[in-house]
């Protein structure tokens, strides 16, 4: 269903961002007749290119990164001819009037700010002052929303000077993944999980994310940042929260997002012992973390693990271990609610531990399974075993043939469509920090140095000492 027609704007679309994700997707999109015929995309950057050399960049990018569609040259053609360029700096006043008489009015206006959070403000300041965006226009921005509490509000205080907060789409392509949506439809379209999600029943949640690239050409950015400041308080901590949180009335953005700011207010702070920090060594040919960040004596993080709690009647006593890093043994993403132990064994000889695990992975291969206890068939007695009930039904998510919209394309059709709801909205954002901050501050005053950690291992020992004192252990990075 094709969604209204639109001018999106995408600053920084010269950029990495714009043309490995942004505009692949939004091919993606187009070729599925999303698009009507009169919406555009208007690249903006400062490189000063004409419309022209703007789409053979951007034909190069689809080629590159836009999957097998990207064949189709036909339709690629028909796609370019969707886009423009106008050369503007966030900084001056060069372009602007340029932008602002290409605007159209009757179509939905949307800004894509993909471009340093330190030009989050100009841009929307040159967007008010030249009356480009109107008060129905969208503007999307990227991750970092600040670095910490005071900075996010500075920079939530500033979008607010502009736009109010209905226009405003904080994006974390985690929450535009078709597994996380199916979360929620497995929580809530279910009569059977809703009654077990709880303390009575849930022993424990895991949440990884691990990585097997290292910070490479980044790494004097992340140097700054760290793991925690660049993937659990905005990835690890909505995927946490979407977990967490109670059912919402209805699957809207206001009910949605009212419900997981509660979760993260309801973290609990977490002692210095509940947290791992880890740092990748050098082997096997490969730099160590310093090499790469060019700071021999950093003390920044490339692994964190951390066990969360979250203190409501749901959830009192549950442990969330939350971790993620770089250079580990591979890329894998999931989350696992681990369901309790049976109170009782009826089957004699079985001495194995066997325990429901919900397991939602979010790469590599998108997917939802239960592990449930059977029989093994055949004539060997009652011997139990323990398999997986796939919940995905991968048929109907995107194998060959079908059309399955990845994070971004999802996220900015959204943003059309004018709804939220998989979108951060401030406050949550400012909770998250408040959570995290006094956890970075704590490590900081400490001077505390992250353990090594070899490349392709996961993690540092210690990380596994955190699941282990208490008799758990970590799911395997596979
Ligand atoms: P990039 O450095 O590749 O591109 C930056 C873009 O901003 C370019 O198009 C450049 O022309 C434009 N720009 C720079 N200064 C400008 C100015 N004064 N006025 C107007 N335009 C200006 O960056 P990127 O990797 O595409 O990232 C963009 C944003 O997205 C950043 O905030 C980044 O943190 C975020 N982000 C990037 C990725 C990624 O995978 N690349 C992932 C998540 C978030």
């Amino acid at each position: 269903i094709p969604v209204e027609p639109f001018d999106l704007v995408i600053f920084g679309g010269t950029g990495d961002l714009a043309r490995r994700k942004i505009l692949p997707g939004l091919f993606r999109r187009f070729r599925a007749g999303q698009m009507t015929p009169d919406s555009r995309i208007i690249g903006a950057a400062r490189a000063p290119l004409d419309a022209d050399a703007y789409r053979e960049m951007i034909r190069q990018g689809i080629e590159e990164f836009g999957g097998p569609e990207s064949k189709d040259s036909e339709s690629l053609a028909a796609f370019l001819d969707r886009l423009d360029y106008v050369s503007v700096d966030a900084t001056v006043e060069e372009g602007w009037p340029r932008l602002a008489a290409l605007m159209r009015d009757g179509v939905v206006r949307a800004f894509y700010f993909s471009v340093a959070p330190s030009l989050f403000g100009p841009l929307a300041e040159k967007l008010h002052e030249h009356a480009i965006a109107d008060v129905d226009s969208r503007i999307v921005v990227e991750k970092p929303f600040g670095r910490d509490l005071e900075s996010a509000r500075a920079l939530n205080r500033t979008l607010a000077e502009y736009f109010r907060e209905e226009q405003i789409y904080r994006i974390d392509h985690y929450l535009g993944k078709e597994t996380v949506q199916n979360l929620m439809a497995v929580r809530f379209g279910n009569l059977l999980f809703e009654p077990l999600w709880n303390n009575h029943y849930v022993d424990h949640i895991q949440i990884t994310v691990a990585e097997t690239v290292g910070v490479e050409g980044r790494g004097g950015y992340y140097d700054k940042s760290g793991a925690m400041r660049d993937m659990v308080q905005n990835h690890l901590m909505q995927l946490l929260c979407l977990i967490a949180m109670e059912p919402p009335s209805r699957f809207e953005a206001g009910a949605v997002r009212d419900e997981k700011l509660k979760v993260i207010r309801a973290l609990q702070p977490v002692p210095v012992h509940h947290i791992v920090r880890g740092q990748y060594d050098a082997g096997d040919g490969h730099p160590s973390y310093r090499e790469e960040a060019g700071n021999p004596r950093s003390f920044t993080e490339s692994f964190i693990a951390i066990r969360a709690e979250i203190a409501n009647w749901r959830w009192a006593g549950v442990p969330f271990y939350l971790r993620t890093g770089k250079k580990l043994k591979a890329r894998h993403s999931e989350i696992a609610v681990v369901f309790k132990d049976l109170p009782h064994t009826i089957f004699e000889g079985d001495h194995a531990r066997h325990r429901n695990i919900l397991s939602i992975r979010l790469q590599p291969n998108e997917g939802i399974d239960l592990t449930v206890t059977i029989k093994e068939p055949g004539p060997g007695g009652m011997r139990l075993i323990d398999v997986p009930l796939d919940m995905t039904f991968s048929e109907a998510l995107g194998q060959e043939g079908q059309d399955v919209p990845d994070a971004y394309e999802r996220l900015i059709m959204d943003v059309i469509r004018g709804n939220q709801t998989l979108f951060m909205r401030g406050d949550e954002v400012e909770a998250a920090w408040a959570w995290t901050d006094p956890l970075i501050a704590g490590w900081e005053a400490r001077n505390d140095v992250p353990k090594l950690y070899d490349p392709g291992s996961t993690g540092p020992d210690d990380a596994l000492m955190l699941l282990h004192r208490e008799g758990r252990r970590w799911r395997e990075i596979k």
